[in-house]
């Protein structure tokens, strides 16, 4: 490590009669790689790297490691899904199951403390992690200077690193609804909805996605009148399968969330402390104007690479501003590569430790493989969905001959006994070979339950497989079991 002196600062002040001298410093650094970002792509990259031997820098900009993931996405989040669920549970539920708890109330202020401190936990332990791992972490905004050269400016002035190899891993940001103005007070975005202080009377969300579901539901059930306002005519985003979309919009519909789906935003505006939203038909006419105190506007996220000096080093973005990779995540540039939110594939905090994990495996020479075919996806409602492969609408347009294996809860004697008999299980599998091809799940514990689902996909398991494999009982699980026997042999035992 070479100290080069930079500038000095203008600033000169005082201190007990003694003149200090504010001085920045460069400092530069040599390793064998740098990591741009400390989200679950980068910073489990860089903890493997180090495990592997090699003398790794981790460079974030953010005071809090973790990422959006852990600091403004999946873990606040979890935090408020879990507790207004219990909420809801105290108010709603217990009674009819011999619990009197009396008048049921919550404070927001003391929920919203708890979510702060399990985001305070986990982002901590990371910075434990690094000092453990032997990972250098540098502050301050990473920027490529050259295919060898990383420069960071932060608080401490500007250091360089010199590096074998840099991995991108700088995440994505909230889309910008075109010509609104975020004030993450009564125009926000998921990161203002994580952080409110109180919960709105009335509240639009505009995009019934998986984060529009998941923060919507945690308002509606927390009081709030919340109503989910979609372009397309199904609810889930992405890869949900449509029996699935359609089962979950009628449950959360019971449990009082409304939607306008096939309906399109055309402008919000802010009179006073009201929002109004001009909304019309998606395929034209029916205009009207809705009201609200508070609009999340939860219409997708987009690749981050600002300040990232990708021109400086010729890396160009593709028509959706991601950065381009091979299937060795390289980018153009040799020594170069790029994981997570920034490159191609489901914006999801597994999908990009996962890449960080592989990529760097193939930096030491070892094979890269990243099946995509196997990346689960939740959405942690009440009840949880969770899916993994192929749609019934993929096959469809795929042409593929499918069998279809499915088992609802209300037969599942462990979902019948805990009164959570909402939803199924739906697994489609080859017609030929009996290989699973998608699992699809809605109902008690799906996001835990889909993993043994993956698990089977990534071992290119047949229905018949899962099938014959003992299952503990009383257990939902055995939901996924019969499942498969159904896909299998085309009846389940117990329905
Ligand atoms: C509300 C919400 C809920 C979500 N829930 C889930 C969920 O339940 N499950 C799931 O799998 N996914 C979820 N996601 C998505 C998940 O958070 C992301 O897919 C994941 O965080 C992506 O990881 P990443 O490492 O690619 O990027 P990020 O987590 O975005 O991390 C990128 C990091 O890079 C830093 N950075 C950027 N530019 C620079 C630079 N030039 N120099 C230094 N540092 C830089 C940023 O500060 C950031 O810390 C959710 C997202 C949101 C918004």
């Amino acid at each position: 490590m070479g100290y080069k002196f930079l500038k000095l600062a203008s600033s000169q002040y005082r201190n007990g009669g003694v003149r200090i001298i504010a001085r920045q410093y460069s400092t530069t650094h040599d390793a064998d790689l740098v990591v741009i970002g400390a989200g679950p792509g980068g910073y489990v990259a860089a903890i493997k790297a180090a495990q592997m031997g090699m003398k790794v820098v981790s460079v974030e900009k953010e005071a809090s490691l973790g990422g959006t993931c852990l600091n403004v996405g999946c873990i606040p989040s979890k935090a408020l899904l879990h507790n207004s669920h219990l909420y809801h549970m105290a108010k709603h539920d217990f009674k009819h199951r011999g619990i009197e708890v009396g008048n049921v109330s919550f404070d927001f202020k003391a929920m919203m403390d708890y979510k702060v401190k399990a985001v305070k936990g986990l982002t901590g332990g990371i910075g434990m992690l690094f000092q453990k791992n032997k990972v250098q972490l540098i502050r301050g905004v990473g920027t490529l200077v050259a295919p060898n050269k990383v420069e960071v400016k932060g608080e401490k002035g500007v250091e360089t690193v010199n590096t074998k190899n840099i991995i991108l891993a700088t995440g994505s940001e909230v889309t910008p609804f075109p010509g609104v103005q975020i004030d993450e007070k009564q125009i926000i975005s998921s990161t203002g909805a994580l952080s409110l202080s109180s919960v709105p009377k009335k509240m639009l969300v505009i995009g019934a996605g998986v984060i529009g579901l998941e923060l919507g539901s945690v308002y509606q059930r927390l009081g709030a009148d919340v109503t989910a306002i979609e372009f397309l005519t199904s609810i889930g985003g992405v890869g949900i399968d449509g029996e699935v979309a359609k089962t979950l919009q009628k449950i959360l519909t019971k449990q009082g969330l409304k939607f306008k789906l096939g309906t399109k935003v055309s402008g919000i505006s802010k009179a006073g402390s009201v929002i109004k939203v001009d909304v019309e038909a998606a395929q034209g006419g029916g205009k009207e104007t809705l009201e609200c105190d508070v609009v999340l506007l939860s219409i997708g996220r987009r690749p981050y690479t600002k300040d990232l000096g990708l021109e400086k080093v010729g890396i160009a973005l593709d028509d959706r501003g991601r950065v381009p990779v091979n299937n060795k995540f390289q980018t153009t540039v040799p020594g170069i590569y790029a994981i997570g939110d920034i490159i191609h594939g489901p914006m999801l905090a597994h999908k990009a430790e996962d890449e960080g994990i592989v990529c760097v495996e193939g930096i030491k020479g070892m094979p890269v493989h990243f099946n995509y075919d196997a990346i689960p996806s939740v959405i942690y409602t009440s009840p949880e969905v969770g899916w993994v492969g192929k749609t019934e609408e993929d096959l469809k347009k795929e042409g593929k001959a499918y069998k279809v294996g499915k088992f609802p809860f209300v037969a599942n004697s462990r979902a019948k006994t805990n009164s959570e008999t909402d939803g199924f299980v739906k697994v489609l599998s080859d017609k030929t070979t009996d290989i699973i091809l998608g699992t699809h799940i809605i109902g008690p514990g799906g996001g835990e339950l889909i993993n043994e689902a993956v698990l089977a996909q990534e071992y290119g398991a047949s229905a018949e497989d899962v099938a014959r494999v003992c299952h503990a009982h009383p257990t939902c699980a055995e939901a996924l079991r019969e499942a498969n026997m159904a896909a299998y042999i085309g009846k389940p035992i117990n329905f």
